[in-house]
């Protein structure tokens, strides 16, 4: 296929930011695409080349792309630095470079999408100290054959600087409209990738066996499965309203979710937001596999950091100390967990997803051996609001964050959040009833102490329809000494040169980042603000939502996407709530 039809359907996709209008230029593309390529594609609009949990990196850097550029135009690095500048896009910049291109050169070999996939393949496989040369070799090959406008693309996805704006749900409504004849079969293709996580086998599915291979998709192992969530409640009154005479409470730990997929000795592991989490849980690796009486099984667990002497659950921070790079087994030591599984959702080559919370649980507990590092969570049959009380209390003395309810006759619901799942923290019952997880967009240098750090962050929620962060408020207080350094080790890679334009915020940040972190905050109050974008014109014309006295709560969400992170439509049901108490104390 020639990239030249994918580069002009980029060109077009760039240029808006219209849901609709996505979905039309995208099933366009689908139907001139033969079904081979279509995998790629699809991972190409993401600007990735593999799913998100193959962890395969492009990481290529301006400077070696300037590099490139020069020797395959004949143009001085100076020159594309100044154009580089004037744009802040170098994609951009490079196509108006290449339109003055001095050296001529005849186009030997066509641009097609397969080479420049299989390119970028070699390019991120590269590593090793010759490698930034052969990098070099490679590009400047691509860009050699390629017209100004296929140029800017594939220095796009190179940089990581694509950005279409397109949400996994446009292209499944895509791919359904142009393989099945109707958006309506969207829900199919979703559940195919929520079993999977992966949109280029979805695509190659319904493009070569149609709907009924989409109907037939099973879970592949070693392939992350979407994690189901919960619906939160406020209260043991609230809980029993939802779920009935009898459901299991389980303790809520405070560690990281884990999904674990193992075959013999191999095991891979997913976090939350489906990132191979394998390299910070080495002991995780060695000694789970010990535990499994299965011939392959895919089970869930929280990882909690834990005090070795007392076996008290620790706060997930902790855990924090694992995401280095070197050194790990030195924090393996000074960080001890334990794993405490929840859930099992593939076993001896069957689905479990399907099977009820009761038989998941009995499941569980017939293919897994406890032990000092492996356990159950703690689980209670509950029928009434002291029984909750009671295993509420025991699970805060443990250490954990509250409790999790769940159905006891309903199924795994891969990548949805549902009520067969509540979750009832003890911090609900305070001023705002929640904590929100926001996307850090901004950063303003702080004074005095702070000097060196991002004093104080500008934060976002997610709009999910326009697939946006507006911003909500500006964060200052909360941050220990500690949390500040460790902010800026993580955010100063991710500052850009311009707005990423997903950012929507009136208020002049002194940096922007690339919206790439969650944190943690609590508030006491939402109120309507003239300034912050959060929910703009729902309930009041030309008003966003802002938060009142927010405080970051020492949580930094490193397992958390930004897609996860809370939305408009909390906020406003928060917004409704406390409006609601005001109006029911007003009448007492
Ligand atoms: P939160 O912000 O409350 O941690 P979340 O948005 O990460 O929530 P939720 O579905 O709202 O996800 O809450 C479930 C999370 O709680 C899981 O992702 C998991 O990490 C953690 N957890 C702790 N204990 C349990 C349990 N017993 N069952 C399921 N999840 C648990």
């Amino acid at each position: 296929m020639e990239f030249s039809i994918l580069a002009e359907s980029f060109n077009k996709m760039e240029a808006t930011r219209k849901r609709l209008e996505l979905t039309q230029f995208l099933v366009e593309l689908f139907e001139k695409t033969p079904h081979d390529v279509i995998s790629k594609i699809v991972y190409l609009i993401q600007g990735k080349l593999r799913p998100d949990f193959e962890g395969i990196e492009l990481g290529v850097a301006e400077k070696l792309a300037i590099r490139a550029i020069s020797k395959s135009s004949g143009i001085p690095i100076k020159k594309i630095e100044d154009e580089y500048r004037k744009s802040g896009d170098l994609g951009h910049a490079s196509s108006i470079i290449l339109e003055q291109k001095t050296q001529t050169t005849f186009l030997v070999e066509d641009i097609t999408v397969e080479r420049v996939y299989e390119t970028l393949f070699k390019i991120a496989k590269l590593g090793g100290s010759r490698s930034q040369d052969m990098k070099m070799k490679y590009i400047s090959s691509l860009l050699n054959d390629a017209t100004p406008l296929e140029a800017s693309f594939i220095l796009k996805i190179l940089l990581g600087t694509l950005r279409l704006g397109i949400a996994e749900n446009t292209v499944m409504d895509a791919l359904a409209i142009a393989f099945s004849g109707t958006k309506e079969n969207r829900k199919k293709l979703q559940y195919a990738y929520n079993v999977s996580s992966d949109l280029g086998k979805v695509a190659e599915t319904i493009a070569t066996k149609g709907l009924d291979g989409i109907e037939k998709f099973e879970i592949i192992l070693f392939n992350p499965i979407r994690p189901m969530l919960a619906d939160r409640v406020k209260s043991e009154g609230e809980a029993i309203e939802k779920m009935g005479d009898e459901f299991a409470a389980e303790y809520k730990l405070d560690g990281e979710r884990v999904q674990l997929h193992i075959e013999g000795d191999k095991v891979a592991l997913f976090s939350r937001s489906l990132e191979n989490i394998e390299s910070y849980y080495p002991d995780i690796i060695e000694k789970i596999p010990k535990n499994i009486q299965a011939d392959n099984i895919i089970l869930e667990a929280e990882a909690v950091a834990i005090n070795e002497n007392t076996g008290e659950f620790l706060p997930f921070q902790e855990l924090m100390h694992r995401r280095r790079k070197y050194k790990i087994e030195k924090a393996v030591t000074e960080y001890p967990i334990t794993v405490n599984f929840f859930d099992i959702l593939y076993c001896n080559g069957k689905s479990c997803v399907e099977l009820s919370y009761k038989e998941r649980r009995e499941k569980l507990e017939k293919h897994v051996k406890q032990d000092e590092f492996a356990k159950y969570i703690p689980m209670s049959i509950v029928k009434n609001e002291n029984e909750i009380e009671d295993f509420m209390e025991n699970s805060i003395n443990a250490g954990s964050e509250g409790l999790m309810l769940k159905m006891l006759d309903k199924p795994y619901q891969a990548g949805s959040r549902g009520s067969h799942w509540l979750k009832l923290k003890r911090e609900y019952r305070n001023e705002l009833g929640d904590s929100l997880d926001l996307v850090v967009i901004g950063g303003f240098f702080g004074k005095g102490r702070r000097t060196g750090n991002y004093g104080t962050l500008l934060l976002a929620t997610y709009d999910e329809d326009e697939d946006t962060f507006p911003s909500i408020c500006k964060v200052g207080t909360g941050f220990s000494d500690e949390s500040l350094d460790q902010l800026y080790q993580i955010l100063h890679p991710k500052v850009s040169i311009k707005k990423n334009p997903r950012i929507i915020s009136e208020m002049e940040a002194d940096v922007w980042f690339e919206p790439e972190l969650v944190i943690e905050i609590v508030a006491s109050e939402i109120t309507l603000s003239p300034i912050h974008k959060a929910a703009k014109d729902v309930i009041r014309k030309d008003a966003g939502l802002a938060l009142r006295f927010p405080k970051f709560t020492g949580k930094i969400r490193v397992e958390k996407a930004v897609e996860d992170a809370s939305t408009n439509e909390e906020v406003i049901t928060l917004y409704k709530g406390q409006k609601k108490i005001a109006h029911e104390k007003n009448l007492m």
